[in-house]
């Protein structure tokens, strides 16, 4: 059911009617790709409820995105044929819908549109998204509604978005246990819905086959068509599911300490599920969930929720300091650049948003003489004098995902080692677009930014081509880590991918 404390989540994309000549409420997801922990799902039923009419569900993928790959195209087309089975067990009318050169979305989804009554969307704040919504609701007759589920806590209760996590924190520890009761339903039914079987579903949707998938992607136009799946990343939500339970067993019990060290996936402690958040095939919602209540001592609820720490970055969730750990990061840190987005849709992805501080010691700098500089081409191929270094970058290349705290080193050298930081900046927003799998994503942009000093504070001392802006090295990260098994795991991929690949 869908608690009206929750209508704040939902804001409207135009300004039309609901057409009471319209045959179903229809849900377009576009971003939340799942059924389960869905806010925007569970408004659109509660909608169909109200105005009597059937509810249809259609997740689109598109081809020809910005940094689309094959690599990403595969991600989705799994995830599609979770939410096709999962809507099959729970009784939706799902339309799924996949992009190829031959059948166009833009030749599809008008006759799809102007059946319906209503048109209920997914308000994920980022990549192309807020402006393909802007001018999905220019373009339909009937009204358009935005919902966020993007986390526990609904974006619009913030007045504000925040320059620093320690800002952000209080307010957010001040709006999580109410958020946190009224959560979305974790099991959705389409029991009780007006039937949709009076309405004529479309030809050409995608069968929800696994093994079609290849034959789709042959047809699909992408901008970077070598970038091939990664075997060990399965996209959709029971992988999603299943990493989060190998989570909770096997890292989530060390995530305080050893979070950070970088690791082959087998034996890191960090969750990993980024790409599955990114993509909506997990909610944070039921992470939050499944990791409060994953202490067999603690029976939590949110009378455990402790006051004296809130605006701490620990001991204010759960009496267990992992599970503080990993919210903060999954919470605070996440929430932080959803906010940034959400509160600007004109945001400018780009150094204009740094703080005084840095974006004056980034230029004071700015002619420093560097020590060495790579051209995009060296970085992306990880031809640069830094082993370290290089062994992220291929780590990237090869398998889509970084592990956090090399990914801080990766973008400060690129920093450390570009003409400008401009051109560090443009560097980093693409070789993560493109190659990794949570890439494109409000936590990108935070991430990136980071790296020339945004949320944090000014460091000393005062060195060349970084000024005050906070400085990493390679060595120190050596010294700090044990990066043996980490370096042997990326020289087992590379032997792995042929010897033309870094040459
Ligand atoms: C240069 C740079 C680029 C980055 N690009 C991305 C990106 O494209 N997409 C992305 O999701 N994250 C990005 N990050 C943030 C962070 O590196 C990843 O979220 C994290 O490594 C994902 O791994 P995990 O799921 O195992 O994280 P865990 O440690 O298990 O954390 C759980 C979740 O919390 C959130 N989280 C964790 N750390 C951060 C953080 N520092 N900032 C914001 N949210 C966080 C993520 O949603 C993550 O999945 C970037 C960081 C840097 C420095």
């Amino acid at each position: 059911m869908f608690s009206e404390k929750n209508l704040i989540r939902v804001r409207e994309g135009n300004r039309k009617p609901v057409l009471e000549e319209g045959e179903y409420i229809l849900y377009w997801i576009r971003a939340n790709r799942r059924l389960a922990w869905n806010h925007c799902l569970d408004y659109s039923i509660h909608l169909a409820q109200k105005f009597k009419k059937p509810l249809v569900i259609f997740e689109s993928v598109m081809m020809d995105f910005e940094w689309s790959s094959p690599r990403l195209h595969q991600f989705l087309l799994e995830g599609l044929c979770d939410t096709a089975e999962e809507a099959d067990r729970s009784g939706f009318a799902f339309w799924p819908f996949v992009e190829t050169i031959d059948r166009r979305l833009e030749d599809q989804i008008p006759s799809i549109l102007e059946k319906a009554a209503l048109v209920v969307t997914d308000d994920f704040p980022c990549f192309f998204l807020p402006e393909h919504a802007e001018k999905l609701g220019e373009s339909l007759k009937c009204k358009l509604l935005l919902v966020d589920s993007n986390s526990v806590t609904p974006l619009a209760s913030y007045e504000k978005d925040y320059s620093y996590a320690r800002v952000l924190r209080p307010r957010l520890h001040d709006r999580f246990a109410e958020s946190y009761l009224f959560h979305s339903d974790p099991k959705p039914k389409a029991k009780g819905l007006p039937d949709p079987k009076k309405v004529s579903r479309p030809d050409l949707l995608f069968a929800g086959k696994r093994e079609d998938i290849p034959k789709y992607i042959q047809k699909m136009k992408c901008r970077f068509p070598e970038i091939r799946p990664f075997p060990g990343r399965i996209g959709g939500r029971k992988e999603g599911l299943k990493i989060l339970k190998e989570f909770i067993r096997t890292g989530l019990p060390y995530y305080s300490e050893e979070h950070s060290e970088p690791r082959p996936p087998t034996t890191t402690k960090a969750s990993s599920l980024s790409a599955y958040l990114h993509f909506g095939m997990i909610s944070a919602e039921e992470i939050v969930n499944a990791v409060l209540g994953s202490d067999p001592k603690v029976d939590w609820s949110p009378d455990l929720l402790n006051s004296s720490y809130r605006g701490k970055n620990a001991g204010f969730f759960h009496p267990n300091e992992n599970v503080n750990s990993f919210l903060d990061e999954l919470l605070t840190w996440r929430e932080l650049g959803y906010l940034l987005f959400y509160r600007s849709p004109s945001f400018r992805k780009d150094l204009s948003i740094l703080p005084d501080w840095a974006k004056q010691s980034l230029h004071l700098h700015r002619k420093d003489k560097r020590e060495y500089l790579y051209s995009k081409e060296e970085l992306e191929n990880a031809k640069t004098h830094d082993p370290v270094w290089n062994a992220a970058q291929k780590e990237l290349v090869l398998t889509g995902s970084m592990q956090n705290y090399l990914r801080m080193l990766w973008g400060k050298k690129i920093l450390e080692w570009a003409r400008s930081p401009e051109e560090a900046f443009s560097i980093l927003e693409d070789l993560n677009h493109k190659y990794a799998y949570d890439g494109r994503d409000p936590n990108s942009y935070t991430g990136i930014l980071w790296c020339f000093g945004a949320f944090d504070r000014p460091w000393f001392p005062e060195r060349a081509v970084f000024g005050n802006i906070r400085y990493m090295s390679s060595d120190s990260t050596a010294k700090k880590f044990k990066l043996k098994p980490y370096l042997a795991y990326i020289k087992s991929l590379e032997e792995g991918a042929g010897p033309d690949l870094f040459a």
